[in-house]
């Protein structure tokens, strides 16, 4: 088993879908993927910081769940991360009305000493100077360092995202990101040029339609569970990225064949995320759930064909 660090906004989100709208409620990237991670019972911190208008119960929820906080700065007198988005009738693309660094502005990371040897790193989405501020805190290399990040610092920092883009192994990213990092419209030219700038393993999600997992000449794809109701889909890819780095700390396997595992984990447990708003399904998410939906995704996937 490996012990796992996570970065990423802690946050308020106000979200906006064809079937309602939501006041300010618990998101941020770090909070979805430590959800996620924490079916894994692995030894996972959470690297982040808050302001003092953040209820202590949602810290608490984190903790509860045996997720190290002990790297959440709380700046009593700062206001918590706001984002805002609003998404259309088809559900797989959204508009970001409101995005509100407060104290993420001045934020310098600190990781907890325990977790300064971490196996496996997962940089959630956040400015790309705060991403490797916790690569150089690591005092030995990690087995794994994973980035995923969105078109907002690709905007405004792309110098210091390319810059620990070369540093990382693996880097999940949308289609439409990946399309802008790349300068290319197929993915799979776009996954090659994303290669270049450093990763060995490039995943990209699709959203409805599932994530793909290229490293050299291999590709794997894993659809996404059709589901009856999408109902917000806020937190999908970061719970992706939670199931993803999770299933590797627990396993301790980094191989491309064990990351096909990691990446059916991943779609898994988005698929309970979209079911509702912001982070309520997967507060109570169980373990027999996920059994049940692994066993389905199995079913989706398995066919029996007779080569001559
Ligand atoms: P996802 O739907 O997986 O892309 O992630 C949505 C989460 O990302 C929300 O809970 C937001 O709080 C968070 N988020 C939105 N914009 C940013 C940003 N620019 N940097 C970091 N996190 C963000």
């Amino acid at each position: 088993m490996s012990k796992l660090v996570i970065v990423g906004t802690v946050a308020f989100d106000a979200i906006e879908t064809p079937f309602g709208k939501t006041d300010k409620i618990l998101g941020g990237a770090a909070t979805f993927i430590g959800l996620a991670a924490s079916h894994f019972n692995i030894d996972a911190a959470a690297v982040s910081i808050v302001g003092g208008d953040f209820p202590q119960e949602y810290l608490d929820l984190l903790s509860d769940k045996n997720i190290d906080i002990s790297g959440i700065e709380i700046v009593k007198e700062g206001k918590t991360f706001f984002w805002s988005g609003k998404y259309h009738n088809d559900m797989n693309t959204r508009d970001t009305l409101v995005t509100e660094l407060n104290v993420l502005e001045h934020f310098k990371p600190v990781v907890p000493e325990d977790y300064k040897d971490a196996e496996i790193v997962m940089l959630g989405n956040l400015h790309p100077l705060v991403q490797q501020g916790v690569l150089d805190q690591m005092t030995k290399k990690p087995k794994l360092a994973i980035l995923d990040t969105m078109n907002f610092w690709m905007d405004i920092a792309l110098d210091d995202l390319m810059a620990v883009i070369k540093n990382v192994d693996v880097i999940t990213i949308n289609d439409e990101e990946a399309r802008q990092l790349s300068g290319e419209y197929s993915l799979v030219v776009a996954a090659r040029k994303i290669h270049e700038m450093g990763p060995k393993y490039v995943v990209i999600k699709k959203g409805e339609h599932g994530a793909l997992l290229f490293h050299d000449d291999d590709v794997f794809y894993a659809p996404a569970l059709p589901l009856e109701e999408v109902f917000d889909p806020t937190g999908a890819g970061d719970t992706f990225a939670g199931g993803f780095a999770g299933y590797l700390a627990k396993t301790g396997d980094t191989s491309f064949e064990n990351m096909k595992n990691a990446i059916i984990y991943g779609s898994t447990l988005a698929s309970f995320c979209v079911e509702k708003f912001g982070t309520e399904r997967m507060q109570n998410l169980s373990n027999g759930e996920i059994h049940k939906r692994l066993l389905q995704f199995k079913q989706l996937t398995q066919f029996e064909i007779e080569l001559t």
